[in-house]
């Protein structure tokens, strides 16, 4: 059985195992169920366990390779240009959706508290913590480190993504014989990151039974009904943003036809969707660039090898999401300086994620550990979520894969090239 399946079983049993506890007041599977949750928190620790080094060596690798970027010159900067606006465009997408529909936690003051009290280090004054957050001068001014080790020890995030990528870039400008053993040390350390996340995942339904059955037995039917307008708020984002982003860019920019260019690319995001990863439907995304749309192989395989790795609209919204709604859930309103420091992490950090499964919510603790206040364990916010996030990370490496073949649209498009349905003079004829 895939992965994916015994995670989408172990969530439902746990649902309903919890919520059977729950309504039949089951105290000895309650308890029980509290108590394996230790399972789940340890899981947890595991996966955060990875996040530097992967975070780390991904953007250093990924930036240092931009020295080609800067080689290829002109079509380098556009990519980037666009990859980088159309991820922040996500995001404020993301905080707009969630401030507008994620108002409250949907649930009682009674199951909120219950939660707080088990999932907070410290309960009391959550609105003070809320309030601690620093303001936008101290974002902008906390980005750079003045000591990167430290900085890596304390897990402060956003200075170790700013320092990774000055790192990476730097690398890039030193002669090869410099340069090499250090990149590849650290593409080393990229992949042995992965193939421990691919370990741990295989982990992942007895954590998502033991968290969501816990959260469940405990607190009720009211954290289902939360969880559901969390998770259709990212899934209305992630439409919004194809079809308004998307739709505009390709109409505009590439001058094609969105819709017929959604139902070419249409096997790709089946695969997207059922892989939940950008990186092995990557192979099908340039043939499909090529094939069905027409785009030259000089910028299919630039523009897509590297939208898999650090172009990744779907993640970054959703991230914007869940830190929204986690921290309604811990510690009420975010102030709109944090928010703004929301834009740059999820950016930064969507860059960051690889593309593979799970990468964004392994992640997303890079999103957490800024926007809320420190005393506050972003843990517990990965534990609210992560029952459902099997089924958004399907979503949105669809989003991902489609944001990373418009721009391929858009790029060749810029660079003179006459597309499959094209509505210009001279455009090449559709495929049969
Ligand atoms: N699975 C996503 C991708 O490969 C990354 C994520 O987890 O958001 O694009």
């Amino acid at each position: 059985m895939q992965l994916h399946t015994k995670i989408m079983i172990a969530l439902v049993l746990g649902v309903l195992v919890g919520l059977g506890a729950n309504l039949l007041e089951l105290s000895w599977l309650v308890d029980f169920l509290v108590a394996i949750r230790q399972f789940g928190d340890a899981w947890i620790d595991l996966i955060t366990m990875v996040v530097i080094p992967l975070v780390v060596a991904s953007l250093i690798v990924g930036t240092a390779s931009l020295g080609d970027i800067t080689k290829v010159g002109r079509i380098g900067g556009k990519t980037m240009v666009y990859y980088l606006a159309t991820t922040a465009i996500a995001v404020v997408i993301g905080l707009v959706l969630s401030n507008v529909l994620i108002r409250d936690s949907g649930m009682s003051e009674e199951a909120l508290a219950g939660l707080r009290g088990t999932y907070l280090e410290q309960s009391q004054g959550q609105v003070a913590m809320a309030q601690e957050a620093p303001g936008l001068v101290e974002v902008l001014r906390g980005i750079i480190p003045r000591n990167p080790i430290a900085a890596l020890a304390n897990f402060e995030m956003l200075p170790i993504l700013f320092f990774s990528v000055i790192f990476g870039a730097a690398l890039s400008v030193l002669e090869s014989a410099k340069r090499d053993p250090v990149l590849n040390f650290f593409e080393g350390v990229n992949g042995a990151a992965t193939v421990m996340i691919h370990w741990i995942m295989k982990l992942a339904p007895y954590a998502v039974f033991a968290l969501i059955g816990a959260v469940i037995a405990e607190f009720g039917a009211d954290v289902l009904g939360s969880l559901l307008i969390y998770s259709l708020t990212v899934v209305l984002g992630l439409l919004i943003h194809a079809s308004l982003t998307y739709g505009s860019a390709l109409r505009f920019l590439a001058g094609l036809n969105p819709l017929a260019f959604l139902k070419r690319i249409r096997a790709v995001q089946l695969v997207a969707f059922s892989t939940s990863s950008s990186n092995a439907t990557l192979p099908i995304t340039i043939e499909t660039a090529e094939e069905e749309i027409g785009i030259s192989r000089e910028v299919s395989s630039f523009v897509l090898p590297l939208g898999a790795t650090i172009n990744m609209d779907g993640t970054a919204l959703y991230q914007a999401v869940a830190t929204m709604f986690i921290a309604q859930v811990l510690v009420g309103d975010l102030t709109l300086a944090t928010q703004f420091g929301i834009v740059l992490t999820a950016t930064l950090a969507s860059i960051g994620a690889a593309g593979v499964p799970s990468a964004g919510i392994i992640i997303l603790i890079v999103v957490l550990q800024q926007a809320l206040p420190a005393s506050v364990d972003p843990a517990a916010g990965i534990a609210l979520i992560l029952g459902v996030d099997r089924i958004l990370d399907m979503c949105r490496t669809t989003l991902n894969v489609t944001g990373d073949l418009t721009a391929a649209a858009v790029v060749a498009r810029s660079e003179g090239e006459t597309l499959i349905l094209s509505s210009e003079p001279g455009a090449i004829e559709p495929a049969a």
